[in-house]
């Protein structure tokens, strides 16, 4: 068994902090007025290596009346990624089997990164099977193989070898975390202290206290890249799609949605837009091999209701369910979240324009037709 009065062999953490990594992200919050009035903020780089967009809205003076709330991406330069890390605890180790993994990274000396997808190499089954021995584990039980199940959707391990023999005994294990998937809220919550107090990830964490800190907030406008697409994408015959321009939704339930003419009013304005300055917009399933995607998007739109009209929340983690799943709550104001997936293949220029039809013909239309409705409110 291993010892524990040392700390444990396998931990990302501490060798992530030797290299002068941070496992977390610590938020850059930019607002130059008052939060209390505030009706909306802007969320960006939520996945780490989707930096150019975030630089856009850094750099863009337009809203800057607004709280945005903007992700660094310390991990992704470093490992190429677009995913965070923490590291693996020996009750997930126990419940480990290497038929389960969908990809291996082994990372030599902290830098070459290997990697191997589908077969795994005999070596490393053995190497798999020496961490077992190693780490001292003992037999399965109906706890881990809860826990292994949780986790094994995002599975991917990471080993450091210090030395340059692949059964050197220097190692540290570590799991891939997407940080828009980690974020749940419990549907039984109530207040503040119900939300935080079972939130261990620190982002997570950051975003929820962003909101909190921003209490009169209506909607969130959040922007992400979709590294599969160029913006000018053929149609995939095999799967039936057509890449692109897309955007989410993200609203409590269409029985109660007041934002609705003004939202389907916009959106139209938006799409054709976009697709008259030369992008193409998204037709089909967001990612079918994703079991917390696979959304229909209808030429660039996905309508994404959180709560049906049995009261039931829609079962996804992502930071834009939360935060409307909150307003429905009622610990928060929110009632909406759009969520723009730029192109990820883009050029730098592209992503400028389509940020600034982005603006230009939904964000500020959006922003002066709900200030004039009833709910302005005085600072
Ligand atoms: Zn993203």
């Amino acid at each position: 068994m291993p010892d524990p009065e040392k700390p444990p062999p396998y931990s990302m953490y501490e060798w992530l902090r030797s290299h002068d990594t941070r496992l977390s992200a610590h938020p850059l919050i930019e607002t130059s007025s008052e939060l209390s009035g505030i009706l909306c903020a802007i969320v960006a780089g939520i996945h780490p290596d989707e930096w150019e967009i975030r630089d856009i809205v850094r750099d863009n003076t337009k809203f800057q009346q607004f709280p945005s709330f903007l992700m660094p991406h310390p991990l992704a330069e470093f490992f190429q990624s677009r995913v965070y890390i923490e590291p693996l605890t020996s009750e997930y180790l126990t419940a480990l089997s290497f038929r389960d993994l969908r990809k291996i990274t082994i990372v030599r000396n902290g830098r070459n990164l290997d990697h191997y997808a589908g077969e795994i190499p005999d070596a490393i089954l053995r190497f798999h099977l020496e961490i077992k021995r190693v780490v001292g584990l003992g037999e399965k039980n109906e706890h881990t193989q809860t826990a292994f199940a949780q986790l094994k959707q995002n599975l991917i391990i990471f080993f450091e070898i210090k030395s340059t023999s692949p059964y050197g005994h220097e190692f540290h294990l570590g799991r891939k975390v997407d940080l828009n998937r980690e974020c749940s809220v419990p549907s039984t919550a109530k207040t503040w202290d119900d939300v935080l107090r079972p939130t261990t990830r620190d982002e997570v964490r950051d975003l929820y206290v962003f909101l909190k800190n921003n209490p009169e907030l209506r909607a969130l406008f959040l922007f992400h890249e979709d590294l599969e697409f160029t913006g000018h994408d053929p149609i995939d015959v095999n799967i039936g799609r057509q890449g692109g321009f897309y955007f989410y939704d993200t609203f409590g339930n269409v029985a109660d949605d007041r934002d609705k003419d003004l939202v389907a009013e916009l959106k139209e304005k938006l799409l054709s837009e976009v697709h008259s300055a030369g992008f193409t917009l998204m037709n089909g399933s967001d990612d079918p091999d994703d079991p917390d995607l696979n959304n229909s998007v209808d030429q660039g739109y996905i309508a994404a209701e959180v709560q049906n009209d049995a009261g039931e929340f829609v079962d996804e983690n992502s930071f834009e369910v939360a935060a409307v799943k909150l307003g429905r709550l009622g610990i928060t104001k929110v009632r909406r979240a759009f969520v723009f997936e730029i192109p990820g293949k883009a050029t730098l220029e592209e992503k400028k324009i389509l940020y600034d039809i982005i603006t230009r013909v939904f964000m500020e239309p959006f922003l002066a037709r709900t200030h004039s409705a009833e709910e302005v409110h005085a600072v």
